[in-house]
């Protein structure tokens, strides 16, 4: 996959490129990344990319003239790239649309500074509008570093276990199960016994039921949404079972309750 950034400060991606996955990724040519400097692109002496709003107001707007050619220029080299306007009102990025991200051919992002983009640029450029999250940050580059790191991830080969981005949480609609590693005992707290048991069948169970537990506590809109499979249902059923039994014995013999303690 073919990656380009268009910003006018291209110096912040120096250091992202050249760091863990992403910078195993370049080197092993699962993706090709540059940042170019819509500065470039600008005509005039001053190379300026921005103005003041029509209409009046605060703040300065990015010029399209230079987005627009920046973008008309890597077109020409990567004809079915894709382009993506960061913006805090576009679609809010999950794992589905990294996972739909991660089969084009190539992704233009364009970063916004200051007031946003020229709207001409969002309506006649952006084949996707994208936000990181329901607050505004100063500038599109952080938030396309967010995305490219997600996206970068799932392109087949790129991470090290065949199966490491299949279990992560969001993959199956569920949030990942608990991890543990040496010591076996931290601060009083060990590992849990079926862990060092040997017994994968056992383990996998394990890491079901905690995965499924911890949605629910922690997410319980995602499993609203997900069709459960047989044996989960059954464990979430177990739960609600084991629960159940809790509340009776305190509904019996808690001093507070209707029928106890009397
Ligand atoms: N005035 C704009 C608004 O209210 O919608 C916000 C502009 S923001 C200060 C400057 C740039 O940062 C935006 O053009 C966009 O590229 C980027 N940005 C800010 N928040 C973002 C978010 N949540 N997700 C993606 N990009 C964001």
């Amino acid at each position: 996959m073919d990656i380009v950034v268009l910003t006018i400060f291209p110096e912040m991606f120096v250091p992202f490129w050249e760091h863990g996955i992403i910078k195993r990724a370049i080197e092993g040519k699962s993706i090709s990344a540059s940042a170019l400097n819509v500065r470039d692109f600008a005509e005039g002496r001053h190379h300026v990319t921005d103005d003041r709003p029509f209409g009046g107001g605060c703040g300065m707007i990015m010029k399209p003239e230079p987005i627009a050619a920046a973008i008309r220029s890597v077109k020409k080299k990567l004809p079915s790239s894709k382009t993506i306007l960061l913006t805090p009102q576009g679609k809010v990025f999950d794992q589905d649309t990294a996972r739909m991200l991660a089969t084009s051919e190539g992704l233009i992002f364009i970063c916004g500074r200051y007031e946003g983009v020229d709207e001409r640029i969002c309506s006649g450029f952006a084949d996707d509008e994208i936000s990181i999250g329901d607050y505004v940050l100063t500038g599109g580059e952080l938030a396309a570093m967010v995305i490219i790191d997600a996206v970068t991830r799932l392109i087949p080969g790129v991470l090290g276990g065949a199966d490491s981005a299949e279990k992560d949480s969001f993959s199956e609609g569920l949030l990942e199960h608990a991890h543990y590693t040496r010591p076996r005992t931290f601060e009083g707290t060990d590992v849990p016994e079926v862990l060092l048991s040997g017994n994968h069948r056992e383990i996998e169970k394990w890491r079901l039921r905690t995965s499924l537990i911890r949605t629910f506590l922690k997410r319980p809109d995602l499993l609203e949404k997900k069709l459960l499979t047989r044996e989960e249902t059954e464990i979430l059923e177990k739960w609600c079972l084991d629960i159940e039994k809790i509340i009776q014995f305190q509904s019996v013999h808690s001093p507070g309750s209707l029928s106890g303690g009397q």
